[in-house]
């Protein structure tokens, strides 16, 4: 970033704020940018790894990095993007997040600070093939919205998409968020 991020954003660091003390390090990052004139282009999850990490940091006998527990990961994430929003003219966020209520909260976030919905500094994100309801309402209503195509050898892919596939069925049990809003859909159509 500090190489290529002077003049305009090109490079983006991914921000898991699962980890422990990652809303300092992201402020970290921003003085940094400030003080050595670049910005930061940060891109804010809420993070993939969680039990790897874990089983690592108790098979190498150090502190396990990642927060307790999920409400505290949701927390810090939320701070992050208002930081992140509130300061805007320093650096570019990109929230890659699949939680409706995370979604709305960056709606929220550039409403209250009197930031355009298609401002270049602030992009959605999910992947493709996921959460294509909150993708596309968002760009319907004007929002910047990006979607990740996740590709490459099968070895790697699948096990990545499993991961994802696993994340999008824990919030609503035993089908997927995504099938229950169709399900409720149809549903509400052949009752008209
Ligand atoms: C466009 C895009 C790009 C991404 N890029 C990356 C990337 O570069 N690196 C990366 O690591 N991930 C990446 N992810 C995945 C991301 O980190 C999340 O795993 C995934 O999006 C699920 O989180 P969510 O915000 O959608 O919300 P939710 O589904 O509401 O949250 C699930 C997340 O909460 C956290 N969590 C759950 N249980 C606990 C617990 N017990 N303790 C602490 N935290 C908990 C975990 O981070 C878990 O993934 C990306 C996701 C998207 C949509």
């Amino acid at each position: 970033m500090e190489k290529y991020n002077k003049t305009k954003v090109v490079v983006f660091n991914t921000f898991q704020m699962y980890r422990i003390n990652m809303l300092e390090k992201l402020k970290e990052a921003n003085e940094n940018g400030k003080a050595n004139g670049y910005q930061i282009g940060a891109k804010l999850v809420r993070g993939a790894y969680m039990e790897k990490e874990r089983k690592r940091a108790k098979d190498k006998s150090y502190e396990d990095p990642i927060l307790t527990d999920k409400k505290s990961t949701g927390l810090q994430f939320n701070e992050g993007l208002k930081y992140c929003v509130e300061n805007i003219n320093n650096l570019e966020l990109c929230m890659g997040s699949h939680n409706e209520a995370s979604n709305y909260l960056l709606i929220e976030l550039i409403k209250n600070n009197k930031i355009a919905k298609n401002d270049q500094r602030i992009y959605f994100s999910q992947l493709y093939g996921m959460s294509d309801h909150i993708s596309f309402n968002l760009a319907n209503a004007g929002y910047n919205v990006v979607k990740y195509v996740p590709y490459g050898p099968i070895e790697t892919v699948m096990p990545y998409l499993f991961r994802r596939a696993k994340e999008n069925t824990s919030i609503a049990g035993q089908s997927s968020r995504e099938l229950e809003l169709v399900k409720k859909e149809l549903n509400r159509r052949n009752n008209i």
